[in-house]
């Protein structure tokens, strides 16, 4: 029994009652709570294992400082520190990145250091601004000329709130740029599926590469609340905009599996599912709020409101549990915040 059928059960019975053990430990009736502990009802053993089809293809560490690099086109190399995602191109010119994390940016100037010895590095081209995929960008502060390309908007962005590690941008473009650096064609594209001023696809055609990060996590269910994305519904729509391009290899930024077509696809049936499941459910809204409202003796609107919220989060997640639990990984950790952003987006909009 998954963990998600415990918690609903729990909340059927004493309908507005975490479980007594949550209640005890922290003093504060917070629901969802996971326990370190093997014997506590809401004990990370309740959830279930990676899936043996997800592990099979996660990638391992290659060097002796800690990443995985791998040729997956000619020239075009994938680094990965199992968390996060970058990758370099090499071309006749010098040596494109494409995004410096911070939790490996010094090792990425080592591993291309070592992979083109005698070959410049000449251009950091960033998916966003974010500190978390570009703050690494310090460790290629030092070489002269290098161009830093980003959207015009992220360039605004990080004028009005530096980032710690993020350079400032030498190249900017509006929505769309095209460029041919020694040989290798890179398309630029703005998007609005994750940050709060601009996201960038970036397609290398000849490579069929399209990298648009913070978006799926290849072999596993989105991260929580679909990855913290600034625009829910620009995410919901961004899948068919990635899979309008003729493309092999999709580089999301997270987890160590470079994603390919079929993980795009699995990635927009699940957030539809979410979508759908939720829209379905929302009919029973109105009768959850109103019982709430009785159980309170109408004193307390919120806290019926939030019953009704939790009601349906709950009931959506149990079902997309169901139906998603042997194709992607962790689910049943995930399933209940994927449902209650698709549900607050429901609500608000
Ligand atoms: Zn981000």
């Amino acid at each position: 029994m998954h963990k998600f059928l415990n918690l609903t059960i729990v909340a059927s019975v004493a309908m507005f009652a975490s479980s007594a053990s949550s209640l005890a430990e922290t003093g504060r009736n917070l629901a969802n709570t996971i326990s370190l502990e093997a014997n506590h009802v809401d004990s990370f053993r309740n959830f279930a294992p990676e899936l043996p089809q997800m592990r099979a293809r996660v990638a391992t560490i290659n060097t002796d400082f800690g990443l995985h690099i791998s040729e997956i086109e000619p020239r075009l190399f994938f680094v990965t520190d199992l968390v996060y995602q970058s990758a370099f191109v090499v071309t006749d010119d010098g040596v494109v990145v494409l995004d410096a994390p911070p939790s490996f940016g010094e090792n990425l100037r080592k591993a291309i250091t070592i992979t083109a010895p005698d070959v410049p590095i000449t251009h950091l081209i960033m998916s966003h601004g974010h500190r978390d995929h570009n703050g690494g960008g310090q460790f290629f502060a030092d070489i002269p000329d290098l161009e830093i390309v980003a959207a015009a908007e992220v360039a605004e962005t990080l004028e009005k709130f530096p980032l710690e590690g993020v350079l400032t941008p030498t190249q900017v473009f509006g929505s769309a740029r095209e460029l041919t650096i020694g040989g290798v064609d890179i398309q630029l594209q703005t998007a609005n599926f994750h940050a709060e001023d601009t996201d960038v696809m970036i397609y290398l055609p000849d490579q069929k590469f399209l990298m648009a990060v913070d978006t799926i996590t290849p072999g596993e269910a989105p991260f929580m609340n679909f990855g913290a994305t600034t625009n829910v519904n620009a995410y919901f729509e961004s899948f068919e905009t990635f899979l309008e391009y003729d493309f092999q290899h999709f580089l999301s930024g997270h987890v160590s599996i470079l994603g390919n077509r079929q993980d795009v696809v699995t990635a927009r049936d699940y957030a539809l599912d979410v979508r759908n499941t939720v829209y379905g459910l929302m009919s029973g809204f109105n009768d959850l709020f109103i019982n709430g409202l009785k159980a309170v003796e109408f004193q307390n609107a919120n806290l019926a409101y939030r019953f009704a919220m939790e009601s349906i989060r709950d009931d959506c997640a149990v079902k997309i549990i169901d139906r998603w639990e042997n194709e992607l990984s962790v689910v049943d950790l995930w399933a209940d915040s994927h449902c209650e952003t698709a549900l607050l987006y429901a609500v608000m909009h």
